[in-house]
């Protein structure tokens, strides 16, 4: 059995995060993935401030605007007749949270992660599968086919799927009959059509959405198309294929037809999220990103979680060699946090995909809306709270942490 500080399990965007934090406060990291080579698949990402403030912390932030895009604004348009909604203006958004608004290619995320836990000295390690954990004495055990990775503590990282969380919950993934298609191309391939070369442009419609925004410094454009499945809703098991993807934007507004065609028609990402579970720590292993809180991704903020988590921990550990004060510090603050955001993006995802006279209701308390109120995302955007009494409430009148 080897033995480090903090073992990680799972080198996505939420491993990484918590392999660089944890390193940065001097402590020895190592990394057990699964996969053969550390990697993403997929395509776009938008980090909100929340996010950039800590990747500014870790003096990541000026790497990750050169390999993205700081979009001008989001735009929100009626997927059906293609008219304006309401819009959120980044340039303000920055200003006032005092950190950007960014689009990236995931690779590029977890590639700058990657490259800044290598120069921060994490052990990174391939092809290990972990299959169990085990409580130690002053510390945890992630057990796998080859060996046993001892730490004082054991974050897992695991994903929708976690084993670890398996300690804490015996929930399952939640369906939500969703699938997303993506498609990243050349900005060439979309010229010519009605774009917004600078914005992130979201389409809402009945049971459909559809994403656009540019990526690499505006080199590249990113689409997604997210519908509700009825193979899924008749409980079939081959569900969310092309053919589906077709019949669900049928009858949408010209500028989204335009855009699918350059969807990638053979892989599609079918939509999970999990019930919020309110305590993420057992003995000396803890749950983080996807593995503790996975949301739907309708406000975005799924690894941008991920990677608060890891500051806050992080930050905590720093201040105390008490790994058992540090986990229950964590476990105060953010299971509370990622509850909100896992349950308003089911909430907003719905009103996204209303039809008939709610759909027109909706449009109208949108269109009405002031673009300069930013009472519905100051508690995503602001500072992550990193005690209970730092949450913020989720609106005005709105209490702090209710549990
Ligand atoms: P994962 O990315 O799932 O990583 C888990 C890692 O653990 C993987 O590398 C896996 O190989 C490894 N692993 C799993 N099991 C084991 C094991 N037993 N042993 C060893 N290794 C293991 N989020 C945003 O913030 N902004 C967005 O704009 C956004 N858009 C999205 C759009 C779509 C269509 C989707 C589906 C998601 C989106 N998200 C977004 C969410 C975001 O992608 C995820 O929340 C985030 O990537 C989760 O990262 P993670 O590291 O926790 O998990």
């Amino acid at each position: 059995m080897t033995s480090v500080d903090v073992v990680v399990v799972g080198g996505g965007i939420g491993g990484l995060a918590n392999a660089l934090a944890l390193s940065r406060k001097g402590l020895r990291v190592r990394v057990l993935e699964r996969a053969r080579e550390f990697g993403e698949v997929g395509a776009g990402l938008q980090i909100a401030p929340n996010c950039t403030r800590i990747l500014d912390h870790w003096g990541l932030l000026d790497e990750i605007v050169s390999l993205g895009v700081l979009p001008e604004h989001i735009v929100m348009k009626d997927a059906l007749d293609g008219s304006v909604l309401t819009r959120l203006d980044l340039h303000d958004v920055e200003r006032r949270y005092g950190f950007p608004y960014v689009v990236i290619h995931r690779s590029d995320l977890h590639g700058t992660l990657l490259r800044a836990c290598r120069e921060a000295g994490v052990d990174l390690v391939t092809s290990v599968t972990v299959t169990g954990y085990e409580q130690a004495a002053g510390g945890a055990v992630a057990v796998h086919e080859g060996g046993r990775e001892l730490g004082r503590v054991v974050i897992a990282a695991d994903g929708l799927h976690s084993v670890a969380r398996r300690l804490l919950s015996d929930d399952e993934p939640v369906s939500s009959a969703y699938v997303a298609y993506r498609g990243a191309v050349p900005f060439h391939e979309v010229r010519g059509l009605d774009v917004h070369p600078k914005d992130v442009v979201v389409y809402i419609g009945p049971r459909c959405h559809f994403v656009q925004y540019p990526l690499r410094q505006g080199e590249m454009f990113n689409q997604v198309a997210v519908f509700e499945s009825p193979k899924a809703l008749a409980g079939e098991a081959e569900w969310g294929t092309p053919d589906e993807l077709d019949a669900a934007f049928e009858h949408t507004c010209a500028q989204v037809r335009a855009g699918l065609p350059l969807m990638w028609r053979d892989r599609w990402w079918r939509m999970f999220d999990r019930d919020p579970i309110m305590s993420w720590v057992s003995g000396r292993i803890a749950l983080t990103g996807d593995a503790a809180h996975p949301p739907l991704q309708y406000l975005a903020q799924g690894a941008v979680m991920a990677i608060e988590d890891a500051w806050v921990l992080s930050e905590h550990a720093g201040a105390s060699g008490d790994w058992d004060a540090v986990l229950a510090a964590y476990d105060a603050v953010r299971p509370e946090h990622c509850r909100r955001v896992v349950t308003t993006a089911r909430a907003w995802g719905n009103l996204w995909h209303h039809d008939g006279d709610k759909r027109l209701w909706r449009n109208d308390v949108l269109r009405g809306r002031d673009v300069h109120d930013y009472t519905y995302v100051d508690w995503l955007f602001g500072p992550t709270a990193l005690t209970p009494e730092q949450e913020p409430p989720m609106f005005p009148g709105g209490g702090a942490i209710v549990s």
